[in-house]
């Protein structure tokens, strides 16, 4: 159906490889571009410190995300990194798109490939760092992990880095304004919009 296609087209699925920032061009998005909207993914991974349960993730059981799983309430979900489940719940973006509001998903690579099987219409976005020098850099200066952690997601990324030809769009985060502003002109946002 022609109608259903153009609101599944306003999905826009970001990924890319681990410590490139997709995290820091969402939240540019949620403070700068409040007209789009980001979807909140489960998991089962604790909260950090600052994160907050219904905000930047439902932190859900591991028993509830797997009744969800089996209930078919995802749109996509995963094992990250060989520890957490995340997923996307399906319900709040199929409400999005049949309002014909832009959505945006943050996800790894191995959701972005479900959703291209069950959704091919929407955009696909591969975030890259400006070198894989600086991928490191990264991953070494946020300190969140071990040595160990590091090297399993550095393995991970070099394979990630290889899907970038999978996507429609790749965007270069050497800059995470200008980053931002590239990722919502693609999903045809251009005008930041502030809530009263
Ligand atoms: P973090 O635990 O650092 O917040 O996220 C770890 C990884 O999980 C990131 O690569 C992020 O893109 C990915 N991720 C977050 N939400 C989802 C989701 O709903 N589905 C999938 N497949 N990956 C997700």
């Amino acid at each position: 159906m022609a109608e259903a296609t153009t609101d599944r087209a306003r999905l826009t699925v970001l990924a890319g490889p681990t410590a490139v920032g997709k995290g820091t061009v969402s939240a540019d998005v949620r403070s700068r571009y409040p007209d789009v909207w980001l979807s909140v993914s489960a998991t089962t991974r604790p909260p950090r410190p600052g994160e907050v349960d219904g905000v930047h993730y439902h932190f859900l059981p591991p028993e509830e995300f797997a009744r969800m799983v089996s209930d078919g309430e995802f749109l996509e979900w995963a094992v990250v990194h060989g520890r957490n489940s995340y997923g996307t719940p399906r319900g709040p973006v199929e409400e999005r798109l049949a309002a014909g509001r832009p959505a945006l998903l943050e996800i790894d690579l191995q959701g972005a490939r479900q959703v291209r099987q069950t959704m091919p219409e929407a955009h696909f976005v591969f975030l890259a760092p400006p070198s894989w020098e600086e991928l490191v850099r990264r991953l070494e200066g946020r300190g969140t992990e071990d040595a160990e952690e590091r090297q399993r997601r550095l393995a991970t990324a070099e394979v990630e880095m290889a899907a970038a030809a999978e996507f429609d769009h790749t965007i270069i985060n050497d800059d995470v304004t200008r980053a931002t502003d590239e990722l919502v002109a693609l999903m045809g946002v251009t005008t930041p919009e502030r809530t009263a």
